[in-house]
């Protein structure tokens, strides 16, 4: 298989959590910077067919692409550094591997033959590692590989990568492994054992790196790097010192110091198509660390002990600040925790509110107790998903005296169900992939706050929600101030809901979080931080 498209491989070793997701990103946007077409993928080597049915405190936020597909949170890293869409070709699990494969199976497909590890399952591997780079779109396809090398579950897509090599041939393949080098506090010395042990497992696999990113708390002094070239059987240009920086953001600029991107375009023979341009990425950090204001905004939701759940909103902020050039800093409050006895001592210190997306009952109070707080002490409030939803239910209770007013989701014997489920839920009884997924279109109303944030009426936003708004009750909701300023043009579904009086109130059905990226960062989130602003100074 000669191949046009250069193939980079992502591995890590010692520990995970080294953030490979963000090496892998970084190094696409320094490809990306000298005029190459980059796409990233994700293989991770768990069972579930994909992280939709993971609880967010085991894998943190499941993300979401405009095709709808629920994939890991790296996709949303390659989305934010890149700006280039990801799709369900960029996320591939263990679970869907087999999935093919055993549907394969029982079409007959493989003629009879024993259906095995090598070569079945690693074919189906490969088959995926290529899918993306087949139409002759990229010119580079970043392949991460979850975990850590040693994992059991992880051997299949190792043994893959290892194959892979001898199927695009010398020139078109690459392996960068990403390794942790430890500070020993009391040796005062950086230890490089654990990296040649890690490496060591890649060469029993098969595999020779071919560049080292050492991630480390202190500068990599020379005879450290030495010492990994010579014991990992790299050059010592390909030992990459990959220092903790400030922000992720940070991190393209740090690998281009350490000529990452240098040595990648050589081993590859991969000529730049234009020159390295970082202008547009140096603003954004230009005006992400010099910030002429500050607001502080609560994030309330119940997943906030693991910050990593609402990864996508968190990033959204940071690119929001930078272009409102308005330090924001984020309280993140548990809902379990909120209620309308401790409502203000809670709630008081902050210029703006968020209330998160969700599932289930828990915390779910308190999060209706926050949105009353910030209805009737007019401070800026922004519900996404279950937060508009929540909204919707905070004031068919407590404007229109609908008193047990709900979700059908929290309560399906509800009296009012203003959120309620549609027909074609109804008959779902499988939870994966099921839920009301990826980009829909939203028609603005003029002259809404969603608008005028927007500059324009027509959008397309990501979704992921069961539960919709019940158009039942609009009527009686406008007649009381609570307005529908966004609609799906198709079904009349209500997308956004707006308060008149109020100097920023808007709830939304989407995840406009998904979308922002370093440089075209959500306008909903910008607005929100001005209006957050605005209500600071006027205080
Ligand atoms: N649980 C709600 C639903 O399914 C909201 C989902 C969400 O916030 N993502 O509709």
């Amino acid at each position: 298989m000669a191949s046009k498209t250069k193939y980079i491989f992502i591995t890590g070793g010692v520990t995970s959590s080294l953030g490979k997701g963000i090496i892998a990103a970084s190094l696409g946007k320094l490809l990306q910077a000298r005029g190459l077409s980059v796409t990233i993928q994700k293989f991770d080597p768990y069972l579930n067919i994909d992280p939709g049915t993971l609880n967010p405190y085991e894998h943190g936020e499941c993300y979401v692409t405009e095709d709808g597909a629920e994939t890991d949170l790296d996709l949303g890293h390659y989305e934010r550094f890149l700006n280039v869409e990801t799709s369900q070709s960029n996320n591939i699990t263990t679970g869907r591997i087999y999935n093919n494969v055993i549907t394969k199976e029982r079409k007959g497909e493989f003629l009879g033959k024993t259906v095995q590890v090598i070569p079945h399952i690693t074919d189906e591997i490969k088959s995926n590692f290529y899918k993306l780079g087949q139409d002759g779109k990229y010119d580079v396809v970043i392949t991460e590989i979850g975990g850590c090398v040693g994992d059991i579950e992880s051997l299949p897509f190792i043994e893959a990568v290892r194959q892979a090599r001898w199927d695009l041939g010398p020139g078109n393949f690459l392996v960068v492994h990403l390794t942790l080098i430890p500070y020993l506090k009391a040796a005062k010395e950086l230890k490089t054992k654990p990296t040649q042990h890690s490496v060591k497992q890649l060469l029993e696999a098969g595999i020779q790196p071919d560049i080292l990113v050492c991630r480390t708390e202190y500068p990599l002094p020379q005879d450290v790097k030495r010492k990994l070239a010579l014991f990992c059987n790299v050059q010592l240009d390909s030992v990459i010192e990959a220092m903790d920086a400030e922000s992720i953001y940070d991190v393209p600029l740090l690998m281009k110091k350490e000529k990452l991107d240098e040595r990648v375009l050589s081993k590859l023979n991969l000529k730049p198509k234009s020159k390295l341009d970082l202008k547009d990425w140096k603003g954004f950090l230009g005006r992400l660390k010099n910030p002429t204001a500050e607001v502080t905004i609560g994030l309330i939701g119940k997943y906030v002990s693991l910050p990593d759940a609402y990864k996508s909103i968190i990033e959204s902020f940071t690119h929001a600040s930078a272009a409102a050039e308005c330090k924001v800093k984020l309280v993140l409050l548990s809902s379990e925790e909120i209620n309308k006895d401790n409502y203000t001592s809670k709630l008081k210190s902050l210029d703006g509110i968020l209330v998160a997306p969700g599932f289930g009952e828990r915390g779910f109070e308190g999060k209706v107790a926050t949105v009353n707080y910030a209805r009737e002490n007019k401070i800026p409030f922004f519900g996404i998903c279950l937060g508009m939803q929540v909204a919707v239910i905070e004031f068919a209770r407590n404007v229109l005296g609908l008193e047990h007013a709900n979700s059908t989701e929290m309560d399906p014997a509800t009296p009012h169900p203003v959120i309620a489920l549609m027909e074609e839920q109804k008959k779902i009884d499988q939870m994966g992939g099921t839920m009301r997924l990826g980009s829909y279109a939203c028609d603005l109303k003029k002259g809404s706050k969603a608008a005028l944030a927007y500059g324009k009426t027509k959008i397309q936003e990501r979704h992921r929600h069961r539960y919709e708004f019940n158009n039942a009750y609009l009527e009686q909701l406008e007649s009381k101030g609570m307005f529908a300023t966004g609609k799906n043009p198709e079904t009349g579904l209500v997308e956004i809901i707006e308060l008149k009086n109020h100097p920023w109130f808007v709830g939304v059905q989407f995840h406009p979080e998904y979308k922002s990226t370093v440089l075209k960062p959500q306008p909903l989130f910008v607005d929100f931080i001005q209006a957050a602003l605005d209500k600071k100074n006027n205080k």
